[in-house]
């Protein structure tokens, strides 16, 4: 379907990406907040606002018809894409907050009750912490944490000692957003399962630089956005197995959730419209389809072999230079012996790091005037950051579209600005 050689040739479908920003050319490695849209993505929302642009599921007309197509046909590609048993285990939410929020309200509503425990990874992002945190104060359960060592990988030891008998769900990361490392969800999970815990896996970064098989996982739930993957925002996923999601009451009411309404009861729609109440974000969520099949067309053949070598660079590249910038801190180094692209432990193209005497915002600010974007701040990790002992860090993100030249052109930037502000 489409024919890339190079990260030049992958570049060429994002029109973003050619721009320039105070006559600099961009370098975006602010991936990990938002990916930038192929034009595949842009076209098809072009093409369902200017034509089959009509509410889903609802009405006998041709348009109505064209958009449910396209937002069903996006729902199979999630399941495709996930290795998912059946469209049912899959509902279209907002994104992974979204998600996680629907999960520890009605799962939690459901089966968390006074005295549990509910485990989240250490390294969670805010939307992972805080919906168990408002579920746990509903039920009077508990929050507990899996700790995360100074190399910034979970401290399994301190996991496999920690009593599961009151935990009733376990929330984990699949790749912090602060930390950029793979970690080791599987055997969390066969841990878990082991006790009877069911498991939520936040992929809202995992989905995007590790191949997800959540059949092969094993996992409960799985959760991503849909904009961090190509696809516009306003989309995003919830996977569940079917057991549980049946077992799980609703958790909006409104319209398409129903079966059938009277003012004494009323009854629910099967899955996965049980959890999908009032309008779709339908053309968000059709934009699913292209955004997956682009990122698909980058994990086969040879075009994968060049991404992987590139991010290999970039990874050890970024590793040895920022290392060497005196009073420089990565935060998730790994140590250790470098671990296979994708396996628990390894580095993804993403990192955090301190500079002394410089803070975050002031280097964001210079690398800004030279054209090159990157995070900072608490990252919406606020504990993490306490964990660490800062309040800050600023953060390069890199997906396949950047280049090994694109992260020289950082560094030596970075350079630059940390000469200005000492
Ligand atoms: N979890 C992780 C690991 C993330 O990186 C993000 C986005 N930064 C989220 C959750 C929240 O995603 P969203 O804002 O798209 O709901």
């Amino acid at each position: 379907m489409y024919s890339m050689r190079t990260i030049e040739d992958i570049r060429s479908q994002f029109p973003a990406l050619g721009q320039s920003v105070y006559g600099k050319p961009l370098v975006y490695l602010d991936n990990g907040a938002t990916s930038q849209k192929p034009q595949c993505v842009i076209d098809l929302v072009d093409k369902m606002h200017n034509g089959a642009n009509a509410n889903v599921h609802r009405a006998m007309h041709k348009l109505s018809d064209d958009a449910t197509a396209l937002y069903e046909g996006a729902r199979e590609k999630v399941r495709e894409f996930m290795n998912a048993p059946a469209r049912e285990n899959i509902i279209f939410t907002s994104g992974t907050t979204a998600s996680i929020n629907l999960v520890a309200a009605s799962y939690c509503r459901k089966f968390l009750k006074e005295g549990d425990q509910v485990i989240v990874s250490s390294d969670s992002h805010h939307s992972n912490i805080v919906p168990w945190q408002m579920a746990c104060e509903a039920a009077g359960a508990y929050l507990k944490t899996i700790p995360v060592l100074e190399d910034g990988q979970w401290d399994m030891d301190t996991f496999r000692t920690m009593s599961l008998e009151r935990v009733k769900i376990i929330a984990i990361e699949h790749i912090s957003n602060v930390l950029g490392i793979v970690n080791p969800i599987k055997e969390v999970i066969e841990i878990a399962h082991a006790h009877g815990v069911p498991v939520l896996v936040d992929g809202a970064q995992g989905i995007v630089h590790a191949k997800v098989d959540v059949q092969e996982l094993d996992c409960d739930f799985y959760v991503f956005s849909g904009h961090k993957i190509y696809a516009t925002t306003g989309s995003g996923v919830l996977y569940g197995k079917r057991e549980l999601l049946e077992a799980m009451p609703p958790y909006m009411g409104g319209g398409d959730m129903v079966d059938t309404v009277t003012f004494e009861k009323t009854t629910y729609a099967p899955l996965p419209l049980k959890f999908e109440a009032g309008t779709p974000n339908f053309i968000a969520q059709a934009s699913l389809a292209p955004a997956l099949e682009f990122a698909q067309s980058l994990r086969e053949g040879e075009i994968a072999r060049v991404i992987e070598a590139e991010e290999e660079k970039i990874i050890a590249f970024l590793g040895e230079e920022l290392m060497k910038i005196e009073g420089c801190r990565i935060y998730g180094y790994p140590s250790g012996e470098a671990k296979k692209v994708g396996e628990p432990g390894s580095k993804i193209p993403l990192f955090s790091f301190n500079i002394e005497g410089c803070f975050p915002s002031d280097l964001a600010q210079l690398l800004d005037k030279m054209g090159v974007a990157v995070r900072t701040g608490l990252m919406c990790c606020e504990p993490l950051m306490t964990r660490f002992g800062v309040t800050s860090m600023v953060r390069a993100s890199f997906l396949p579209y950047n280049t090994l030249k694109e992260a020289e052109h950082f560094i030596a930037s970075l350079h630059r600005a940390v000469r200005m502000l000492r």
